[in-house]
């Protein structure tokens, strides 16, 4: 369980079950190497109604926005994002990790910890001045996102916000990201 956690999106859904919905995140320290905490999300996946709390959580932090579609990031940006797209009555786009999609596809290359990585979404997806949510399990260092980003604005669409279940405070990614909305539904917090 995380202890390190604070609502913010997840408020919506009242202290009590916010924090019912927090004890779902399972702290793995050191996976997939140290200092990495993973935050393992498949607790909350295996229950129902905590899954749909946090898909309805996410509907209401962007219902101001007029999305037409939900981007989501590879590969558990996939498992909120396409169940938020249905709840919101538009479509969903899969961003991917290199290699998956047939041509034609656009890349974005960001650094990792060690080398690179490469997101690819279906070259034509986007067309200019769709309004697009961008949704990830967690924001890190914001590599990833910005990629995903990228990948959008490249077809003159336009990131109306990125939304994450999760902020690793004290990482550069919400810097990163400073030139968009930002709406977390959890964030860390640093225990004394
Ligand atoms: P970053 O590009 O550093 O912001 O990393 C974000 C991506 O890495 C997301 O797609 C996450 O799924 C994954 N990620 C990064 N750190 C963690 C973590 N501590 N626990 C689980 N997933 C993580």
């Amino acid at each position: 369980m995380s202890d390190d956690l604070e609502a913010t999106g997840l408020s919506v859904l009242g202290e009590a079950r916010a924090a019912e919905i927090r004890r779902l995140i399972r702290d793995v320290p050191g996976f997939p190497h140290p200092p990495i905490v993973f935050r393992d999300i498949t607790p909350l996946l295996a229950d129902a109604a905590a899954f749909a709390d946090v898909v309805e959580a996410f509907a209401l932090s962007c219902r101001e926005y007029q999305i037409d579609l939900v981007a989501g990031i590879e590969a558990r940006g996939f498992l909120f994002g396409a169940p938020l797209a249905l709840r919101l009555g538009v479509g969903f786009v899969p961003l991917r990790k290199k290699g998956k999609l047939p041509p034609p596809v656009r890349r974005a290359t960001y650094d990792l910890e060690y080398g690179s990585d490469t997101l690819e979404v279906r070259d034509g997806t986007f067309t200019p001045g769709m309004r697009v949510l961008l949704i990830d399990d967690v924001l890190a260092t914001g590599g990833t996102a910005v990629a995903g980003v990228e990948l959008i604005e490249a077809a003159d669409a336009k990131v109306v916000a990125t939304t994450f279940l999760l902020e690793l405070t004290g990482l550069p990614g919400r810097s990163r990201l400073a030139n968009h909305h930002i709406n977390t539904l959890l964030r860390t917090v640093t225990i004394s």
